[in-house]
């Protein structure tokens, strides 16, 4: 349905432009001359970080525990063993904020069994309000109560708020109800594949491209969104209950690039989109890699932003992991927003190459998305059929993007 409107909005769209360019013979010189102004001129991109300095770190950043209300047979205890137990590195518990007034200091992280020796715990919540759901994710504890506080002000209160406390904020789910009703220019992230059901997100990862295809250096990032556990006795069975063998920590995994293997490590890679998504904590994890000089060593990754020189680039993804034997991986390259190609990755680390010459005017992104046989998770024995293919998709690599946005 979101589709149709979709397409009729881009019909409307050309009927405008149609419109406009008739209109262009009426225009007086001045304002032809003004049409024609240079765009200006883009920031200097970053220096660009070791691509071997660091840790792969792998996560899920939307969990619900018994804190939110609808939850069940889901405390905190339980989904820190299971992530231990699943080889879990960082977790962020992100219970609705509404359901305890925006005081989840008091609740979530003050709950005796949010501590772990293993996984990594960010402070967070669900930001849960009328104009939809962000998460936010944090290093450190932050006053959560004040962005909820001002949840139905206007964006420009909101922004001034969200900056003032330091925070990562990722938009939640937000093709679908309780979209992200807010400035996406408050975001670092979004969340482009939530639970197991990979084939529900087409919509997001739709909204993902207008988002980059506009300049918008937003890194996407999975989400399971659990919210029940498996029973520890039969009598406590709820209906939801059967979700926890099709949807649970892990589906989908969020892997990072974190220079050190701290929480701040963790959110700083989110923010910069050293970031791929697997299909579960057992399945190979997507590298994507750009030589830019072609000297057959990788000079950026994904999340990474560069000025195009106008020469050929040689692009290198990668699966590393878990890769099924013989296993026919599909490679399937977006370049801003379009389908540039589809090339199969083989050998025993399952690697596909392609070339492109990024333009040196306006910008030029790629990302690449995986499919291929499914690698199984006996501990959510269901989710394995439910995400079919897929196997997991990278951030872009971005070029004359400007950091400066
Ligand atoms: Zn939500
Ligand atoms: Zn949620």
């Amino acid at each position: 349905m979101f589709k149709n409107t979709r397409n009729l909005s881009l019909l409307l769209g050309i009927a405008w432009t149609a419109s406009l360019m008739s209109m262009t013979s009426c225009r007086s010189p001045a304002v032809l001359s003004q049409s024609t102004k240079r765009p200006a001129a883009v920031g200097a991109p970053l220096p660009i970080a070791s691509l071997t300095q660091g840790v792969w770190l792998k996560g899920d950043l939307h969990v619900h525990s018994r804190h939110s209300t609808e939850s069940t047979n889901n405390p905190i205890a339980k989904i820190i063993a299971f992530s231990k137990a699943v080889g879990i590195d960082y977790l962020c518990i992100t219970d609705h904020d509404n359901h305890v007034k925006g005081d989840v200091a008091h609740h979530t992280w003050a709950d005796p069994e949010f501590t772990s020796d293993a996984v990594l715990l960010l402070y967070g919540a669900e930001w849960t309000t009328t104009r939809g759901h962000g998460n936010v994710f944090s290093a450190k504890p932050y006053d959560h109560q004040r962005l909820y506080d001002v949840r139905d002000q206007r964006d420009v209160a909101i922004g001034a708020v969200k900056k003032d406390l330091g925070i990562h904020l990722s938009a939640n789910h937000p093709s679908g109800k309780d979209h992200f009703g807010y400035s996406y220019d408050m975001l670092e992230s979004l969340e482009v594949w939530n639970s197991v059901l990979w084939a529900n997100n087409a919509n997001a990862i739709m909204i993902w491209d207008d988002m980059l295809s506009s300049g918008r250096k937003l890194t996407g990032r999975g989400g399971s969104d659990a919210h029940h556990g498996v029973p520890d006795t039969p009598d406590k069975t709820t209906e939801n209950s059967k979700q926890a063998k099709a949807n649970y920590v892990g589906t989908p995994t969020t892997w990072v690039f974190a220079t050190a293997r701290t929480s701040q490590a963790v959110v700083d890679a989110l923010t910069n989109g050293r970031v791929s998504v697997s299909t579960n904590p057992f399945a190979p994890r997507v590298e994507f890699y750009a030589d830019l000089d072609q000297d057959g060593t990788m000079d950026m990754m994904m999340g990474d932003n560069t000025k195009a020189t106008g020469q050929a680039v040689k692009f290198r993804v990668q699966l590393t992991g878990n890769t099924v034997s013989e296993g026919a991986y599909t490679v399937s390259v977006v370049k801003n927003g379009g389908k540039l190609g589809t090339f199969p990755a083989t050998g025993p680390t399952p690697t596909a190459e392609f070339t492109d010459t990024p333009a040196t005017d306006g910008r030029t992104y790629y990302r690449v998305v995986v499919e291929g046989p499914p690698t199984a998770y006996p501990q959510v024995p269901e989710s394995a059929a439910l995400s079919g293919n897929m196997v997991g998709l990278s951030n872009p690599i971005y070029f004359n993007f400007d950091p400066n946005f």
